[in-house]
């Protein structure tokens, strides 16, 4: 029986419950469901919050990045360079704007797009780079910016793990040309269902948003072109407007968290996530993901036993983006060796803004019991 899950996110609802019911029942009495006001007052806030000129909400996070990649100009034929470490949304999408995913390899020690290799997987039809900040650690954005203007490639973030996250003191989302972001239940901003945001600060990307997410019609019944379904709705609008003013308390909450798991863990036998990537960085810890030395089946039965002894630890992500089937035909085996080796060892222990720090030193000490038994 898990004890103590990944995420638990019924302890926020609880502390939340008395501003998010009537939050939600203005809008159920207000009789506008789709768009409308709260949508509008939710997106100028997530703007002023992200420091970017517009944010418009979409149905989730995978919409976020296709429809950005589209209103970015990227379609068929067209390439575009990302991380082999991430959820697998962010390569799904790329392709399903009919652009080929180019995967380029991690930076040892920090699961993030490793910047060196950009030069290397440039190509021919190569449009834009798609950099993930993954477990929400920003990725090092001056040299993929910099990388980026001269080759003219357009930047679109997936910031769907590190909201409030910051880079040279901007926050991810407002780096590249547009940000992606996801409002699933469990990130650190998450509403009670589906929902995303696309920001940018590009008056043209803007305009194409506002098309792509409403079948193509900027005017009633005119369709200029082919575009989709994808909004976010009025009743989850409402529940982010009631939750972004404690954002970024939680993501402090989630730094103190790390900072302690780091503390309890000196010694252990385990690979730390780093605390930081650099000066520049304010990582906001997603996931607090250490890594298991030993390989696969090691981490594996390390999880099992976790689990057996009530805690939900994962590993995100156990198949690294270009090993799924779905490349398998123009990505061959071990092409991403960082990447490899990352899904085969990673492993991340409870982490949410509500958990005590009582129950980190419960995990660590079965953590520490499972690693010192024997095993063959
Ligand atoms: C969650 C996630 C997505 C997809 O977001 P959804 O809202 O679930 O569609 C994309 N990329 C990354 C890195 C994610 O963690």
């Amino acid at each position: 029986m898990i004890r103590i899950p990944i995420t638990d996110l019924r302890r926020q609802y609880h502390t939340l419950a008395e501003a998010v019911r009537p939050a939600i029942e203005d809008v159920l009495a207000s009789g506008w469901y789709i768009k409308g006001p709260v949508l509008q007052a939710c997106e100028q806030e997530l703007a002023a919050y992200l420091g970017v000129k517009y944010a418009v909400g979409v149905n989730s996070g995978t919409d976020a990045l296709i429809l950005a990649l589209k209103a970015a100009g990227i379609g068929a034929g067209d390439k575009v360079i990302t991380t082999a470490m991430s959820f697998t949304a962010t390569a799904e999408a790329i392709t399903r704007t009919g652009a080929e995913a180019l995967f380029v390899d991690i930076l040892p020690g920090s699961d993030s797009l490793n910047p060196n290799l950009l030069e290397a997987a440039l190509k021919k039809g190569v449009k834009a780079i798609l950099p993930v900040h993954l477990h929400g650690y920003p990725c090092d954005m001056d040299a993929i910016n910099t990388f980026a203007q001269q080759h003219g490639l357009q930047v679109i973030e997936d910031c769907a793990q590190a909201i409030g996250a910051t880079y040279g003191g901007a926050k991810v989302g407002s780096l590249g040309d547009a940000g992606c972001f996801s409002f699933f239940p469990t990130k650190n901003l998450g509403c009670y269902g589906d929902g995303g945001l696309v920001t940018t600060s590009s008056e043209a990307i803007y305009t194409q948003m506002l098309g792509l997410r409403e079948h193509g019609m900027l005017r009633k019944n005119i369709q200029d072109y082919t575009g989709f379904n994808s909004r976010l709705d009025a009743v989850q609008a409402a529940v982010l407007r009631v939750k972004l003013p404690y954002l970024d308390g939680w993501n402090a909450r989630r730094r103190t968290l790390a900072a302690h798991y780091q503390t309890l863990l000196a010694g252990v036998p385990v690979d730390l996530p780093p605390l930081e990537i650099s000066a520049q960085t304010y990582s906001v810890f997603h996931h607090y993901a250490l890594r298991i030395p030993g390989g696969r089946s090691r981490r594996d039965q390390v999880m099992a036993e976790m689990a057996q002894a009530g805690f939900e630890c994962l590993p995100y992500y156990p198949v690294a983006q270009h090993r799924q089937a779905v490349y398998a035909d123009s990505w061959p085996d071990n092409s991403c060796p960082e990447a490899e080796l990352a899904a085969a060892t990673t492993l991340a222990l409870p982490l949410f803004p509500e958990l005590l720090e009582s129950e980190q030193v419960e995990i660590v000490s079965a953590l520490k019991q499972i690693l010192e038994q024997k095993h063959g």
